[in-house]
């Protein structure tokens, strides 16, 4: 099969011919139809993640058709669509895993690191992590995997604030405005100064108002989001809430923090992370999403312009998310 796999740290992503392997118990072996590209991705290619020992291949928003199962596979039907998130598998025996945090399980693997994802023709997934996909087309489900549950997890942190601020309007943030707007929040668009492109893009999604991320808001917001890895914006946002507000670290890496006064924080203001996903995340948020219903904006790149859609992405130039669509004609025998 055709993949794409990591090199060096920043070096350009070779594509390369791979083995197609066969599922082990528990495994289902996909046929990948569409992978988003997220920003999470660039971290890895830049290795600021810890780095791996393989030439791994990237993407953690599989929207793949099953082809063959392993032994033990109990869910999912042959040519059935399903969807393969970042949380690839768990241990399921820590505090953690026991206790409903299995997103923060130390012996969590992640699916486009430490198995193989979604930049290739086929993809292997264990079944009990991956999800039943509601009725979009493939290259508009991708986003819903990543981008869609980690804003999911990040709204639900941030609580019932009714006001709250979205810094970065990228792949993440154009599907929680969707579901903020739905669910009568009153959405404040952070962009990068002087992107107007980006605010017309956040008022036609519903926001209620939109500026640069140096801006201050028209009045004071109950939670901010950060969905940029710009650490100096926690500052930013810290300012833009009032007391008992929270904000939300949503990204996976991060640009330091700059020093802050103390006064900012005082208040019973929260600055808080969301890291990864549970399943529970990406069952209620996909059972939610048509139901908005959730639309989603994306660019689409055939595999061997992955590295386009990567700088693209670390550009901000893509309204919405980008996705990688694979040929109908990949064979198995390819
Ligand atoms: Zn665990
Ligand atoms: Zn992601």
């Amino acid at each position: 099969m055709r993949a794409v796999q990591l090199a060096g740290p920043g070096r350009p992503l070779p594509l390369v011919m791979r083995e197609i392997c066969k599922p082990a118990p528990g495994q289902i072996l996909l046929r990948v139809l569409a992978c988003g590209v997220c920003r999470t991705d660039l971290h890895i290619v830049d290795g600021e993640l810890p780095r791996l020992d393989r030439p791994a291949i990237p993407g953690h928003e599989i929207v793949g058709e099953v082809i063959e199962r392993g032994a033990q596979v109990e869910r999912f039907g042959i040519g059935e669509r399903v969807g393969v998130p970042w949380l690839g598998s768990t241990c399921g025996d820590c505090r953690y895993c026991r206790t409903g945090r299995e997103n923060l399980c130390d012996g969590a693997r992640f699916t486009g690191y430490h198995i193989d994802g979604g930049y290739a023709e086929f993809a292997l997934a264990d079944a009990r992590y991956c999800f039943a996909l509601p009725g979009y087309a493939p290259q508009q489900a991708a986003p819903l995997l990543c981008a869609g549950l980690i804003g999911y997890r990040a709204l639900s942190v941030a609580g019932d604030a009714q006001k709250f601020g979205i810094y970065g309007f990228g792949a993440a943030a154009h599907i929680v405005a969707q579901v903020a707007h739905f669910q009568g929040r009153k959405l404040f668009a952070f962009t990068r100064p002087g992107d107007a492109e980006a605010q017309r893009f956040a008022l036609d999604l519903g926001a209620a108002w939109a500026g640069g991320s140096d801006a201050t808001p028209p009045e004071p917001l109950d939670a901010a989001i950060l969905f940029a890895p710009v650490g100096a914006l926690v500052p930013a946002a810290l300012r833009a809430v009032s007391e008992g507000g929270t904000v939300v670290c949503a990204g996976i890496h991060m640009s330091e923090i700059p020093a802050f006064p103390c006064e900012i924080l005082w208040g019973e203001r929260r600055v808080v992370s969301v890291a990864n996903l549970t399943r529970r995340d990406g069952e209620e948020f996909l059972a939610l999403a048509p139901g908005v219903p959730v639309r989603t904006s994306v660019e689409t790149f055939p595999l061997e312009r992955t590295n386009e859609a990567l700088a693209r992405v670390r550009e901000g130039r893509i309204n919405g998310a980008a996705v990688l669509v694979m040929p109908e004609r990949a064979a198995r025998s390819s």
